[in-house]
Order: structure tokens, then sequence, then C-alpha cells
């Protein structure tokens, strides 16, 4: 077992220290088991592993120290009982929801989701009987509205990319147990750095480890956080059907946790300032910031999280060609998909994240030509300023 968190620590505190299991060696930074299996003693530990008689590594494909050192850390972040890795927050997505739901199941998920989420639920999932039923407003009465006898789960982004919606999530964990139903988050964009849906009463956790948690662009992850009955069915299922985190992801993601805090603080302080300047220009027709006052949801995010984030998306005027044009005069910003990195990246939501939905499911979910999605990194705000300038003026 690993280092248990003294109930008296700080999220910093266990951000650095908490699930860190020292070897033989007594090394201070996290060791990184880069193997596939562990040798046993004999034939009759061998044989109490696999049974599960005996606690222990078997196989990387079940446990491995350093994603459990992860998993530990992670779970004392999210005030969880238990983290369950995965090989990326997609894998995490698809093994909640096979080991959590049976063809004849259904889903009430916002029709505001990461663009691969409603893919799976509107186009791979039905295969398999499962249906999903999109959600364009954000009320729990829009919600109460979609649910069905067979509604097994309720699945939200708070905020959500990349319009950055705020949903309430203590109502909606009430309607979602009124119907039996669990509610599922995806807290990619706040970290529990930021937000805590676990208590709040969210049942489930969803991480895209590869965003904010590693935090430098470098390795794919994600995680489940939650309850140990729900997150042991998602254990049972990894271990079986194998999409899970490798070591050397969950060592790189481990030490991106140290971070976490100092980084979601400065990160949102730095979009806070680019949306304020961005809401000031000409050439803008709307800014969507969950710490703008101008922010549909701006009350519901200052009460329900303790920092608006990084994600800042604007509406250029002039459609996509005005937006590419924005695009392609950007020296510093990085124009590639990913988000959550230390540096500054620029996305077109409409022909990239979001290019594979029908452009009917992208107009009702607000996504039009014109948007812009920035993840606003570590630079200084006033060179993220001049580099959009020049493409807006
Ligand atoms: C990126 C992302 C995902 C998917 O995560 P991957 O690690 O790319 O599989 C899920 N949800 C949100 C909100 C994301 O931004």
């Amino acid at each position: 077992m690993s280092t248990p968190p003294d109930s008296s620590w700080s999220f910093d505190t266990l951000a650095v220290r908490a699930g860190q299991e020292r070897s033989q060696f007594n090394e201070h930074s996290e060791a990184l088991y880069l193997t596939s299996s562990f040798v046993f003693a004999n034939a009759a530990q061998a044989a109490a592993r696999f049974s599960g008689e005996e606690e222990g590594n078997v196989y990387a494909r079940f446990t491995n120290p350093t994603v459990s050192a992860l998993q530990d850390r992670l779970a004392a972040l999210e005030g969880a009982e238990r983290c369950v890795a995965t090989a990326s927050g997609m894998a995490a997505i698809l093994s909640t929801v096979m080991a959590l739901m049976k063809a004849g199941d259904h889903i009430v998920a916002s029709r505001s989701l990461f663009g691969a989420t409603q893919q799976l639920f509107g186009a791979i999932l039905p295969r398999f009987g499962i249906e999903t039923t999109f959600v364009d407003h954000g009320t729990a009465e829009s919600f109460r509205a979609a649910l069905r006898p067979t509604t097994r789960m309720v699945f939200i982004e708070s905020p959500s990319n990349p319009l950055t919606e705020v949903f309430d999530i203590a109502a909606l964990v009430a309607v979602a147990h009124e119907a039996g139903a669990l509610l599922v988050v995806d807290n990619c964009f706040c970290t529990p750095a930021l937000q805590r849906p676990l208590a709040l009463g969210a049942d489930l956790v969803i991480h895209s480890a590869t965003k904010y948690l590693d935090g430098q662009g470098r390795v794919l992850g994600g995680a489940v956080c939650g309850a140990k009955a729900l997150t042991e069915e998602v254990f049972k299922f990894l271990r079986t059907a194998g999409p899970c985190l490798s070591p050397f992801n969950a060592w790189i993601i481990l030490k991106g946790l140290e971070t976490l805090s100092v980084r979601m603080k400065a990160q949102s302080a730095h979009a806070l300032e680019l949306a304020q300047w961005l809401e000031s220009q000409p050439a803008v027709a709307r800014v969507y910031y969950p710490g703008l006052p101008s922010h549909p949801q701006h009350g519901l995010a200052l009460r329900q999280q303790t920092g608006s984030g990084a994600i800042v998306s604007f509406d250029v005027k002039g459609g996509r060609e005005a937006a590419w044009r924005v695009v392609d005069n950007c020296r510093l910003l990085s124009i590639t998909a990913n988000l959550g990195d230390t540096k500054t990246t620029i996305t077109h939501p409409a022909s990239t994240t979001h290019g594979r939905i029908s452009p009917e499911a992208r107009a009702a979910s607000g996504i039009g030509e014109g948007l812009l999605r920035i993840a606003v990194g570590l630079e200084t705000p006033a060179d993220l300023q001049a580099d959009l300038l020049r493409g807006l003026a």
C-alpha cells in the first residue's frame, strides 16, 4: 500500500505526496516500474495471486505499482474512494459505459460535449443497443424531460468543450438520482484543483489526464474516480478488455499532478486577462469564458468552481474565413487540437475537433464557423494578445 493521505493534509500537499510507495532503495522521486509482469516466490503464491486470495501485482493489465501510485494520488485529490486509470480519456468513458450499462439502457447527455464523446454516444453505442438523448439546454427541467425508465446514466461535461457551458452539478445529481440513474461528470476542464464533483454528489468523475493532469502535452491517459462499488466494475472491465494506462504514462502524469494547483491558478489568471481583452476587440462578436460577468452561468461558476479554468472560446465576426485568418497569423500560439498544455493552443472546432459531427448537430451545439477555442498556457498574456491581434486587425 502507498502513502495513505493524512486526513489533515491540504489539496496542495496531497498533490505532491499522496500515493507514493518507496521501494527498498528509498528513492525520493516516485519510481517508474517499467515491467509488464511480476515474479512469484513459488507456485502456491502464483495460484493465490491469480485467485485473488493474496493481494499483489500479477500482470500490468491488472495492476502496476506506478499506475497504482497515480490512482491513489488522483483519488485523494478528487476525494474519491478509488480511482481507476485508463489509456486515454476516451478509454475512461468507454470503460465506464461498458462496465455499468447493457443493451436496452439509455443515456441522457448534454449536447455540449467533447467531439469524440458525442461520436461514441451518438454513432457507436447505438450499434450495441445503448441509446443517448442529447439535451440542448442545461436546465434541470430539460434533463428531467429526457429521462426514460431505462435511463442508467446522466453524463455532462462542466464547463463544456468548446463553449464553456456550466451545468449545475448538484441539481443534476438530484435529477439523475430521482430516476435511479448515475450522474457522471467529465471534469477535464476544471480538474480537482478547481472543482470536485463528487463532493457535490456526482457518482463518477471522468478525466482525460492527457490534458491538465499531465499539463505539458506529453502523454495520453485517463481516469475514472468514485465509490469502490462502481469503480470496481470499471476495473474488472479494464483488466479483461485491456484499455489500461501504461506505467510510463502514469509516471509522467503523477509528476504532472505535483504542479497541477499552481498551473491551474496561473493559467486561469492568464485566461481571464485574455478573455477580458478579447471582449474589447471590435472583430470579436462574443467571448465564452465562465470568469466573465457576461457568461450566462457566471454566478453558478463562481459558486461551483474555485476558479474559471483556462479555456476561452470566442466568435470572430466574418465566419470561417475570418477565424482561419486569426489562426493562420499565429506565430506563438500552436495550431493544434490539444488543450491543457503549458503552451497556449488555438483550435477551429467546426473544422477539427467537431468536424465529424453533422452540421445540424454542430449548429444545435452552438459551434459556429467563426468559433475559435484557445487553451491558455503559461506564456505572458501580452505576448498572446500581440499574436492574436495580427489576425484580428
Ligand atoms: C480530450 C478530452 C477527452 C478525451 O480524452 P483523450 O485523452 O483524448 O482520449 C474527453 N473529454 C474532454 C472534455 C476532453 O477535452
